[in-house]
């Protein structure tokens, strides 16, 4: 086993420090695929937990090709912090989500050139993962092509989105155009520790490095449910300022009539509004606070007929 750590600088702090993506690479001693593991492309988001465990096991497991691990892509987001939040998810000067540049420029914005340098990484793999995570909610894959739908399979979660719409710039947009098959793990919620989800995640992960021969599929475990897709999920909106409670819960299905969250509204000390599922569904993420705004997002749900087995 050959480990490489390197460093990319992209440029520097304002007191004059280099801005620097790290980078791990595991190459076996037998040739094979090359997979890009990148996390942290939104400051706030912790993957690095799947990275960690990914790099320990592989040092001793991989058998063949290379795997290069991106644990902080994006270092400028993680230093965007006020108390103990960190606001990796906008760049704080142009209000832009750094993950809509990709394939990025050289020559642009900080986060542009950052991404550009993600790119230039990224372009010559046989697999890109890029992990994120996604306000409160269960592990799940974001797919840009039907015929992907093998490696979702693969990585074994139960709902999984399948956003075949026009291109956000997001990592995808990188590689898509280059053939380069994709996926972008959501791998639970911000700014947590959960062994159960990283733990899915991982396993996922074996099985895709498995199927492309890279180690032994022996030490991979089948998966432990059914997995489908869905394209359209429905969001559905406060209708006054106020507290959120939920009702429901991640990934267990609802039916129509239920109670979805109970919205304490601040206008009337006294008030409850109960908000009812309009259709049977499942909720599988909803905004990570209690505390809204009128018209601010609650739970995303996922119609039960639009569920597809894959
Ligand atoms: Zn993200």
């Amino acid at each position: 086993m050959h480990i490489t750590k390197n460093r990319i600088t992209v440029g520097n702090t304002i007191a004059g420090n280099p801005i620097d993506i790290v980078t791990y690479t595991l190459a076996a001693k037998t040739a094979g695929k090359r997979v890009h593991i990148q996390s942290g492309m939104h400051g706030g988001e912790i993957t690095y937990w799947v990275q960690h465990r990914l790099y320990n096991f592989l040092k001793e497991n991989l058998t063949a090709g290379e795997v290069v691990f991106v644990p902080c892509a994006n270092p400028a987001a993680w230093e965007q912090r006020s108390y103990f939040y960190t606001f990796g998810k906008f760049d704080l000067y142009d209000g832009k989500d750094p993950n809509t540049h990709f394939p990025g420029k050289p020559d642009g914005s900080l986060h542009q050139r950052i991404v550009h340098a993600l790119q230039g990484l990224a372009k010559t793999c046989d697999l890109g993962l890029d992990l994120h995570t996604a306000r409160k909610s269960l592990p799940y894959v974001i797919f840009t092509k039907e015929s992907y739908a093998p490696l979702v399979r693969e990585v074994g979660l139960k709902y999984n989105f399948l956003d075949d719409g026009d291109p956000s710039g997001s990592f995808d947009a990188g590689l898509d155009p280059l053939n380069i098959d994709n996926l972008c793990i959501e791998c639970g919620s911000h700014d947590e520790y959960d062994a159960g989800k990283i733990e899915q995640v991982f396993q996922g992960i074996l099985r895709l490095l498995a199927r492309l021969g890279m180690i032994d599929k022996s030490l991979t475990v089948h998966p432990a449910n059914d997995s489908h897709w869905f394209r359209k999920d429905k969001k559905i909106l406060t209708r006054d300022a106020g507290f959120v409670r939920y009702d429901v819960e991640l990934g267990k299905p609802f039916k129509k009539g239920d109670t979805l969250f109970t919205l304490h509204p601040s206008s009337e000390l006294g008030a409850e509004q109960p908000e009812r599922a309009p259709e049977d569904g499942v909720m599988y993420k909803h905004a990570p606070t209690h505390i809204y705004r009128t018209g601010d997002e609650t739970l995303h749900y996922i119609p039960i007929d639009a569920l597809v087995k894959i």
